[in-house]
């Protein structure tokens, strides 16, 4: 009887936060989008075009754009106008620069024998982040999908094989998604690669630091268990 009570109770609570406080903003978002004028939809839409924005969180950062000083919103403006003016892909590794080459690939210090394959920029930064990796990059812009119509000269294959037909390099390392098209392109990659005398390997895919095995997929916990290695 009690324990009826408090859920009751605890319904009409969670009802009455629903309809006086948490989907107020959300609503007036929307309204505001088509009454209050183009201006704001766009800037709605335009938001909503980022991965992992929706309709929802389009309309909080609209709004948080529109609070703040002028300044401010001109400055997060013109920073993605100048990301898109200045940037341009690396001549030899194809990461994003603003020069002709990049930081990387410039760095003297840097180890000349291995070179890291990755499918796009973005992934090279994750992998500098880490800090392990002192060689090279080479940034593939994309993988192989034969569904999409993406073959071999889509990426940047040839400007690869150029550099290692250089010869400086004894091991590459392939860093693509392991995703049905990371692992195909890392396949092709390999049988492109090692007639040339030079190493092939594959990066181990794991289980995330401070994730439980509980909650991992198979293929996930397969790929941990391929990668393990002697403490
Ligand atoms: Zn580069």
């Amino acid at each position: 009887m009690e324990r009826r009570d408090s859920r009751a109770a605890a319904k009409q609570g969670g009802g009455q936060a629903a309809s006086s406080g948490r989907a107020r903003p959300d609503r007036a978002g929307k309204q505001a989008a088509e009454i209050s004028g183009r201006a704001l939809g766009r800037t709605i839409e335009a938001l909503m075009k980022l991965p992992g924005i929706g309709r929802k969180s389009a309309e909080r950062h609209a709004f948080a754009i529109l609070a703040m000083p002028d300044e401010e919103a001109a400055g997060i403006a013109q920073a993605i106008l100048d990301l898109k003016s200045s940037s341009r892909s690396c001549n030899i590794c194809h990461t994003i620069t603003e020069d002709q080459i990049c930081g990387i690939c410039s760095d003297e210090r840097r180890d000349n024998s291995r070179i890291c394959v990755v499918e796009e920029p973005s992934n090279v930064l994750v992998l500098e982040k880490s800090g392990v990796f002192r060689g090279r990059y080479h940034v593939l812009l994309g993988a192989l999908s034969p569904l999409d119509g993406i073959g071999p000269e889509d990426l940047t294959i040839d400007s690869l094989m150029q550099r290692l037909r250089a010869g400086a390099v004894t091991e590459v390392i392939v860093a693509t998604n392991p995703t049905v098209k990371g692992e195909s392109t890392a396949l092709y990659l390999s049988k492109l690669i090692k007639p040339l005398g030079i190493s092939v390997t594959r990066i181990a895919y794991g289980l995330p630091v401070g994730g439980d095995i509980e909650y991992a997929d198979e293929s996930t916990v397969q790929r941990a268990l391929e990668g393990r290695r002697e403490l």
